[in-house]
């Protein structure tokens, strides 16, 4: 296998230096990451910045193999880490196009699906809307129901093979494809089925861990022939959205409808001469979707907002040490100088004494 195989293209070959050791992220597993050079794969020490997908660049250490440099991001994919709002977690890297996968047997949501493509296109990443399952019943209605989110849509079956063909022309070698969605929609299978072969269902990969131990690891990234590199993510009940989403990239169609609103701060509410409420009378567009529309919007100022008071906490933290220090340094000089104070009076005493 080539680095080109495996992605690489100038964008991250520019960045590196002659004779650098580079690799690609595979996985994330236990503390430790699985990386591929194109000729083996090798596992690196876990590094607090690289993930799935990531181009680094790495070196050999006491403790083993580890990552000195994760090389810029062409794209990413990010979401709040889960319990800790203020804190982003990238779901992968380096990614040319997104497969926002839902399935035929499970309820639509279009919310959802609205989400998972303001998290992609913030990132910068082409998506492409997948319905899949498409086998096990009609499913015009749904693939109506998707048109409207502004992204492509596709009906697939990884059983029957419906749709393989749309789904496989928006990728070729070299390009990195992501598959994102619940667990059990059938990421797996789509790829398993794009590849033509059983990636997914080999229960795990055995790898060596940093310290030489046998672990199972559950390989994210591949390389399919002729079909570039995919990325299957863990299945993803929900993104929350970073102080990086911009809700509008998805939300463009309603962004232009308000700003041809009789009033500038008009709240789409009722609000005289407004054209969003025009458009939801006149059957052009639903009131669901402008409800996610505000939604999303007011979970992204929040997040802005958390952000903001989380660095002005930190800020605050470094000035307090700050001063601390300079304090701890007043008090420390103020000391040193009473003890030179006593010393002086203590020699002077010494001397009156000889003297007398
Ligand atoms: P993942 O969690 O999204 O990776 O989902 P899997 O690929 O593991 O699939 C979950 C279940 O759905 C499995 O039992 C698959 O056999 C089944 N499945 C996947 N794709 C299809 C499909 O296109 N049609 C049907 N009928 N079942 C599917
Ligand atoms: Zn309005």
């Amino acid at each position: 296998m080539t680095l080109h195989d495996l992605g690489l293209c100038p964008f991250f070959s520019d960045q590196v230096p002659e004779e650098a050791p580079i690799a690609r992220i595979l996985s994330e597993h236990r503390g430790a990451l699985l990386a591929c050079t194109g000729r083996s794969t090798l596992t690196l020490a876990a590094h607090e910045v690289a993930s799935v997908g990531d181009w680094v660049l790495w070196e050999e250490s006491l403790y083993g193999p580890r990552v000195s440099t994760v090389l810029e991001r062409r794209s990413f994919l990010q979401r709040t880490a889960a319990g800790a709002f203020d804190r982003k977690q990238v779901v992968a890297a380096n990614l040319d196009h997104v497969f926002v996968v839902t399935s035929l047997n499970r309820d639509l949501s279009l919310n959802r699906l609205e989400r998972f493509l303001v998290a992609t296109a913030s990132g910068g990443i082409p998506a492409t809307l997948i319905l899949n399952k498409a086998d096990l019943g009609p499913h015009q209605a749904q693939l109506e129901a998707m048109r409207p989110l502004g992204a492509p849509v596709i009906a697939t079956s990884a059983l029957s093979g419906l749709g393989m063909e749309q789904l496989k022309a928006c990728l070729s070698p070299g390009r990195t494809a992501g598959l994102i969605g619940m667990s059990g929609v059938g990421k797996s299978s789509l790829l398993n089925a794009v590849a033509g072969l059983e990636l997914m269902d080999t229960g795990g990969i055995r790898e060596s861990d940093a310290r030489g131990k046998h672990t199972t690891t559950r390989r994210e990234l591949f390389v399919v022939p002729d079909q570039g590199v995919w990325i299957d993510t863990p299945g993803m009940r929900e993104v929350g959205l970073t102080q990086d989403a911009d809700p509008s990239v998805v939300f463009a169609d309603l962004e232009a409808l308000a700003a041809s609103c009789r009033y500038r701060d008009c709240h789409h509410d009722g609000d005289e001469g407004c054209a969003v409420d025009a458009a939801i009378d006149a059957g052009t567009l639903s009131d669901r979707r402008v409800q996610n529309w505000f939604k999303l919007q007011r979970e992204t100022d929040r997040a802005v907002r958390r952000h903001a008071a989380a660095t002005q906490r930190v800020e605050a933290r470094r000035r307090k040490a700050a001063l601390g220090a300079i304090a701890t340094r007043e008090a420390w000089e103020e000391r040193r100088e009473q003890k030179r104070e006593q010393l002086r009076r203590r020699r002077d005493t010494k001397q009156r004494a000889r003297r007398s």
